[in-house]
């Protein structure tokens, strides 16, 4: 086979490495991209997009059980018959979502002119790559290269994943609903999809380590998700250590905050503890490169410890979010070409898709406060928005946090239905050097969800009008 010799050279189609090649390729820069699996990476394939498919289609059936129940938050008048699920049939439709986007990432790749290999990557030294291809080994020389490898579920040692154990990527291509689910881990996937299963009809019991489900994110914003659960049924075990499986293979055995072993039996148990860097596989014997924690070391501008390898998503560091691979992407395609980029972003949003959902962008009270600022907040509350009441959702806030000086808002975070969607203004008013009164000057339409972003600014201020 011919060696090819390009440019630029990524290694891993995930969201951080399909941007990066995209955006080269649109600024002529000869690029090469190199995926073992399928384009779109983590994300698009077990990621981000089947989860929120599946969470989706668990909203609609649970509503339709509750019309048919005919109790719960209000059936709206709608009388329906008892609903059935077919969760091989939900797993095809979430496929093809899955398999457009796929086609669409690989067309958008070839768009931009650049050369997709199939393979494994492997590096012999920093500008020479080999790839295991279908038809052999492909050796190809680069000026530059970028290390977009991602990463995948952690084990617990006591707990390896097989037989019931399963990570992520099972749980989102189960075709029968486990009758009865123990999550251990109450973080991102675990509750994002122990939700969607309690939706189902599974019995979900989650087992968190720490005192509180979703730690990352502040006990207020995080309280209308824990009362919701408790309302669908899921039960949470807090300060609780996953010990192993018991001898038949049927149950967890768990040690409970008070010190007591217990054991929940389980159909299946989703361990979903954190992810780690995809660090083996792809020659990092062969490279010097330095490491910060589990993470590679990286710049401002994505640079590691070797002149001309830069390294980009997942395989850095928290947050281990795609949007933040894809902005690491954009930049060093950016650099690349030859431009003046760094990594100069006041906010990276993160938004757990729980029910209610929970976005946070900027700083936390708490945050803000711990580095020294002195603030102002302001809290609008959903049960004071027309459009909230209108959609069965008035549980959850919008939350302003501003500098007491000068009204710059350092942060804004919001818990209620549908409010991933406010993420987007929420990043650019910061982004963008907003002050309160920049927000409550702005006409937000009526009635929608965003007018509680506007109310919390002006409460702020000390004159919201509609509380
Ligand atoms: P990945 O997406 O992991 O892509 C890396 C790619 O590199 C893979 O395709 C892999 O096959 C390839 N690769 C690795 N080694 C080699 C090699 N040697 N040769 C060739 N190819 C190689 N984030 C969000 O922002 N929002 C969400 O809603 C969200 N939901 C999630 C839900 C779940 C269930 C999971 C597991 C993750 C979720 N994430 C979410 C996190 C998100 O998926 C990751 O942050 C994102 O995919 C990281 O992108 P990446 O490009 O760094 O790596
Ligand atoms: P996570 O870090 O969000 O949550 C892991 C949870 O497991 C934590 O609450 C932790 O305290 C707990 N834990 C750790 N060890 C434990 C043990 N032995 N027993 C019981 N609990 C234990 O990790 P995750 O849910 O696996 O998700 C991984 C990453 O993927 C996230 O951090 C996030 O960056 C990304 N992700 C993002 C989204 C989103 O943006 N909506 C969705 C899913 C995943």
């Amino acid at each position: 086979m011919k060696d090819i010799s390009c440019k630029l050279l990524v290694i891993g189609a995930g969201p951080g490495g399909y941007v990066c090649a995209i955006r080269a390729g649109q600024l002529g820069v000869d690029t090469v991209i190199v995926e073992m699996e399928k384009a779109g990476g983590t994300c698009l394939n077990i990621g981000c997009i089947p989860s929120k498919a599946l969470i989706h289609a668990a909203d609609e059936f649970e509503k339709t059980v509750r019309m048919a129940n005919g109790n719960g938050k209000g059936t709206l008048g709608i009388t329906v018959e008892a609903p059935k699920l077919d969760l091989a049939k939900t797993m095809t439709w979430k496929n093809g979502v899955v398999g457009r986007l796929n086609n669409g990432v690989v067309g958008l790749l070839k768009k931009a002119g650049v050369k997709i290999v199939h393979g494994r990557a492997k590096f012999r030294d920093g500008k020479t790559v080999e790839v295991e291809t279908e038809t052999g080994t492909q050796v190809i020389r680069t000026e530059t290269a970028v290390i977009a490898t991602g990463s995948m579920p952690m084990e617990l040692p006591a707990l390896p994943f097989g037989g019931p154990v399963i990570s992520s990527t099972e749980a989102l291509s189960l075709t029968k609903v486990p009758e009865r689910l123990v999550v251990v881990g109450g973080g991102y996937i675990g509750l994002e999809l122990g939700t969607a299963f309690a939706k189902f009809g599974s019995k979900v019991t989650v087992v968190e380590a720490l005192p509180r489900i979703l730690p990352q994110y502040d006990a207020e914003l995080t309280r209308p998700v824990a009362k919701r659960l408790g309302e669908l049924g899921v039960a949470v075990l807090t300060e609780a250590m996953a010990m192993g499986l018991s001898a038949k293979g049927d149950a967890l055995i768990v040690k409970t905050a008070d010190g007591q072993e217990q054991e929940l039996p389980a159909d299946k148990i989703l361990v979903t503890v954190g992810r780690k860097p995809v660090m083996e596989g792809w020659g990092l014997e062969e490279l010097d490169l330095d490491r910060a924690g589990k993470f590679l070391r990286i710049d401002s501008q994505c640079r590691t410890s070797m002149r001309g390898v830069y390294a980009i998503g997942d395989v850095t560091g928290e947050p281990t979010l795609a949007h933040r691979a894809m902005a690491q992407g954009e930049m060093v395609a950016e650099i690349v070409a030859g431009n003046r980029r760094s990594w100069d972003k006041r906010c990276i949003p993160a938004i757990c898709y729980t029910d209610p959902e929970v976005v946070s962008a900027g700083l936390s009270p708490e945050e803000a406060r711990a580095q020294g600022h002195e603030i102002k907040v302001g809290q609008f509350p959903y049960t004071a928005n027309a459009r909230a009441m209108t959609m069965q959702g008035e549980a959850g806030f919008v939350r302003v946090v501003a500098r007491a000086d000068n009204h710059l808002v350092l942060g804004i975070q919001a818990v209620g239905q549908h409010v991933s969607e406010l993420a987007t203004a929420f990043g650019l008013a910061i982004e963008m050097g907003a002050r309160l009164e920049d927000i409550a000057g702005t006409i937000h339409a009526h009635p929608t969800q965003g007018e509680a972003f506007q109310e919390a600014a002006l409460k702020a201020l000390g004159h919201a009008i509609h509380i």
